[in-house]
């Protein structure tokens, strides 16, 4: 199959130059003739051409054009300001840019405004680290500037690398969380959730980070293997009872061991069946279902069951701590499984959640003898000063030396650690705030279902993680971030009220928050404010910052109410996928808590991006990535057109391997164009264009095509379907149009007479394809579509975004007859391409012009069309084809048998045509009857 690439192109341009030099009819033929070049050559171009798109405003060019439109708001989700982009933000911000591009050009008015994520450890830890800066020499103000400076620099990289995607924003006015604004509409917030009972301070135990040395989020929680060890330890019973004798022992089972010393008591589930085992001289506890289990694991030999009870029986039973002199209870707890260890669970209120909760109804309170470094206080004798970590093996001796450890090995198993640091967190009470998600989850619920989520899975998703999350710990024991509002009276009671919320609001809002850490807490009251806390008149403030999550969480209210038209819900949010447990779920939750309602109406997600064979992308592995690389490689437009081809709702794939297979697609499309431009150079669409009535029919039937391309191009773009965009546009363009349109009309484009009408009338197709095909494409390579639109003769703005994307129309008197007509004949075309194939390999023809088809249709329809197809030959690109009712040597293909012969006439040298007519003009021996009259009528014309 003939198709219109570089080569065949290029070979044509050349061998036609040979031969017609020497001829003298060279400049008789209408050769393809464009300034646009054939090489890209993008890393060069694209940062000029970025440029130029900055100077011209074109941003502010493509919301004065729209005015008036309906307004879509995507709402960025604020990057944080830290280190270089990789190749997930570039993934990000392309899908971004794809959006907004595509609805400014069809029908809406579409602001974007970036922001940034500027406060949090991550920054902390870089000067602290990276800068060498001792933390404890400066005052807290002093060490926060230099954050802020930091994070700025951080951003103003970004901002470049961002917009070296080639995305459109207000890319001079982000918003960023530490300006005065946000901070000010940020305390805002946490006011309107205290006033609604929402924010409390309570001990809880928390996921703290010992490396941090801060509470941490869920969301700042990842799993990873860690090696602990994992023992059996039992717990006696203290004194005879009604159900169990003295010295009787509970086995429990923890891979913890440094939460020993916490240890306050054994649960059991009130509904499992408890069974008393005899081993040797000792009785043990443990769930029924779970003895056989242990009786391999600990080794155990002539078990006997001497009694069996319900857990409930158990309920307040008191043990022995296994070294401590401390009572244990046995508690009912409904968190109790037989999934693993022994159906008592060795419970630390201090040291974990459903610890906490349990001992709560038993009047014990969360013990946590471990500091936030993650050393043991002095609470806990025998092990202070020891890290928890380096306890486990100090614990264990201890245990065994009391004979109260069973059993102990070594097992690997999933840990929570700390996403940032990579280093294992621990469960630890503290005093934290919190915001009570309980209070309003069914609200947060029953907006969930009023989203539009895409992919639809995303609403499970979310709902299953809001529907078992736990109250919102939104303390952080740090400095660089935003002070939690706080004071307190002498009683230690805290205090916020709507005065001091709209205070300290306003005081941000003209200082910054900095100005909480250098002013004393009275000065940070409202003028003569008083309390009956504070009999004296003396106030504290608290030191916690609020978690950053909130932070970014609070964007609807500093951000889309910042709006003169206050446009919350946003239209629509996109991220990747992680943030249904970050951004997504913090949003939702301060706004529902505010306002009720979701702050997004549609949230679009993406998964992550990995290398050529679905692994992640890690330095060690040293298949990292780096968007800037690909871009300086192969240019912006290239990993754009990437993205575009990447089902991006699941996670996505990038390699050198995919890159080279995107650059040829890329190379397709831009060959494409500048065929087409190169055949417009004579066009004048004011002059030259031919109604759509007048259109020769495969002229008409290539529009309607084209309608069809632009239907579901349009359709994928709104239902933001970007694979089936990029596949639609590029089968058309190396389907229909350059393997058969662009290829036959040579025979017309360089050959005819300039004026002639079956030329105009394919050029009128052209134009009208190659305008539409930029447009459609010009939201994904925006940098290509405008090259191209450059070269496009009379188009109607300077710039094809800031045009209205082409819109579906009916072809003039193209019926649905007709239509069944053609597309009748595509197929019977390929059975020709078929023959014509096998003839070449069997030598028969050497190029398909030297060939003359005889056609056998097999069926009435099949004749009719072929019969009615004027110039039949030339939309196969043979020198002759006959419709014939039998003929010899055919071969039978779906609609048709052939017989393909070498054409026996004579080659015409400037169209290369076979033909019997060769020398029937005696002037131009060499040219067919057609060329003799093309060239005759030339000559006339020059003189
Ligand atoms: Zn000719």
């Amino acid at each position: 199959m003939r198709c219109v690439t570089d080569e065949t192109f290029n070979e044509l341009d050349k061998d036609h130059k040979e031969e017609i030099d020497y001829m003298n009819y060279k400049d008789t033929l209408l050769m393809p003739k464009t300034a646009f070049p054939m090489r890209g050559n993008l890393p060069n171009k694209e940062p000029v051409r970025r440029e130029g798109w900055e100077e011209a405003n074109l941003y502010e060019k493509s919301l004065e054009r729209t005015k008036g439109r309906p307004l879509f708001l995507l709402h960025d989700g604020p990057p944080y300001a830290n280190g270089s982009l990789h190749i997930g933000h570039a993934l990000n911000q392309i899908l971004k840019d794809f959006i907004t591009r595509y609805k400014s050009m069809a029908g809406y008015h579409v602001p974007y405004v970036p922001g940034w994520d500027t406060h949090g450890l991550p920054i902390e830890t870089s000067l602290t680290k990276k800068k060498k800066i001792n933390r404890k020499n400066i005052p807290v103000a002093e060490f926060r500037q230099m954050c802020a400076d930091y994070a700025l620099k951080q951003l103003d990289q970004q901002r470049s690398e961002f917009k070296s995607l080639g995305a459109r924003g207000d890319w001079d006015n982000p918003y960023i969380t530490l300006t005065k604004d946000y901070e000010a509409a940020q305390i805002k917030v946490f006011g309107e959730m205290a006033k609604k009972g929402y924010i409390y301070k309570g001990l809880k135990p928390v996921f703290w980070s010992p490396s941090s040395e801060s509470a941490l989020a869920e969301a700042e929680i990842e799993y990873k293997d860690k090696r602990s060890p994992s023992i059996y330890v039992t717990y006696e019973v203290e004194q005879d009872n009604d159900l169990l004798e003295k010295g009787t022992k509970f086995i429990i089972w923890t891979t913890t061991p440094w939460t020993i010393p916490a240890s306050m008591g054994v649960s059991l589930h009130p509904d499992l069946e408890y069974d008393v085992v005899q081993v040797g001289d000792e009785k043990y506890v443990v769930a029924h279902d779970l003895v056989e289990a242990l009786e391999e694991e600990l080794k155990w030999e002539d078990v006997k069951v001497v009694q069996s009870f319900m857990g409930r029986k158990a309920d307040n039973i008191v043990a022995k701590h296994p070294f401590y002199d401390r009572d244990i209870v046995v508690m009912l707890g409904t968190h109790v499984t037989t999934e693993a260890g022994t159906g008592c669970v060795h419970t630390a209120p201090g040291h974990g959640e459903d610890d906490f909760y349990v001992a709560k109804d038993y009047g014990i309170e969360g013990f946590c003898p471990v500091d936030e470094k993650g050393y043991f206080t002095e609470e806990a004798p025998g092990f202070t000063g020891l890290f928890y970590d380096e306890a486990n093996k100090v614990v264990t001796e201890k245990l065994d030396e009391s004979g109260t450890l069973l059993y102990l090995k070594f097992i690997t198993h999933s840990y929570p650690h700390d996403w940032r640091t990579k280093k294992p967190t621990i469960f630890r009470a503290t005093s934290q705030w919190f915001a009570s998600i309980k209070d309003f989850r069914k609200d947060i619920l029953a907006e969930i279902k009023e989203v539009e989520w895409h992919p639809h899975w995303g609403e499970t998703r979310l709902y299953n993680m809001v529907r078992d999350r736990e109250d919102w710990c939104i303390s952080r024991q740090r400095t660089w971030g935003v002070p939690i509002p706080v004071f307190y009276g002498e009683d230690g009671t805290p205090i916020i009220t709507d005065e001091t919320i709209k205070h300290v609001s306003e005081l941000f809002r003209e200082h910054g928050s900095n100005i909480w850490f250098e002013r004393e807490a009275k000065e940070l009251l409202p003028e003569g404010f008083t309390s009956e806390h504070s009999p004296n008149n003396t106030f504290t403030k608290e030191v916690d910052i609020m978690d950053v999550w909130f932070d970014s969480g609070s964007s609807h209210e500093a951000v889309l109410m910042n709006r003169e038209d206050h446009h919350r819900p946003a239209d629509m949010y996109l991220e990747g996928s992680d943030q249904y447990r970050g951004w997504f779920n913090s949003s939702l939750s301060t706004a529902v808590a505010v306002t009720g309602k979701a702050p997004y109406k549609s949230v679009l997600t993406h998964g992550f991006v990995l290398d050529g064979e679905g692994r992640k992308m890690s330095k060690s592995l040293g298949n990292v990535m780096v968007p800037s690389n690909v871009q300086k490689q192969l240019g912006t437009d290239i990993l754009r057109l990437w993205v575009s081809s990447v089902d991006y709702q699941a996670d996505v794939r990038i390699s050198q391997e995919i890159l080279k297979q995107i650059s040829e697609s890329y190379r397709k499309i831009r060959n494409t164009f500048r065929f087409m431009l190169g055949n417009l150079n004579d066009f004048d669409p004011e002059k030259h264009t031919v109604s759509e009535a007048n259109l020769e029919e495969v002229d008409q039937y290539m529009l309607v095509r084209l309608q069809q391309i632009i239907e579901n191009v349009r359709k994928n773009y709104d239902a933001y379907d970007f694979a089936d965009v990029s596949q639609e546009i590029h089968n058309f363009i190396a389907g229909d149009l350059s393997a058969f349109y662009l290829d036959f009309a040579k025979d017309i484009l360089y050959i005819e007479h300039e004026d002639h009408p079956r030329r105009r009338s394919i050029q009128t197709v052209y134009y009208e394809t190659l305008v539409s095909l930029v447009k459609l494409l010009a939201p994904i390579i925006p940098h290509t579509a405008e090259e191209v639109w450059e070269q496009i003769p009379e188009t109607d703005n300077e710039y094809v975004q800031l045009t209205d994307m082409p819109a579906f129309h009916e072809v003039a008197s193209f019926d649905q007859e007709k239509l069944t007509k053609w597309d009748h004949f595509m197929k019977v075309r390929s059975d020709v391409l078929k023959a014509l194939e096998e003839a070449r390999n069997e030598k028969v023809i050497g190029k398909p012009l030297e060939a003359k088809l005889t056609i056998v249709p097999k069926d009435t329809e099949t004749k009719e069309v072929l019969e009615s197809i004027p110039h039949l030959h030339q939309m196969l690109i043979v020198s002759e084809a006959e419709i014939a009712k039998e003929a010899d040597n055919t071969k039978a293909y779906n609609y048709v048998d052939i017989a393909v012969a070498k054409h026996e006439g004579e080659k015409c040298d400037r169209c290369w045509t076979f033909s019997h007519t060769i020398g029937e003009n005696t002037a131009h021996p060499t040219l067919c009857a057609r060329c003799s009259e093309v060239v005759e009528n030339y000559y006339s014309h020059l003189v």
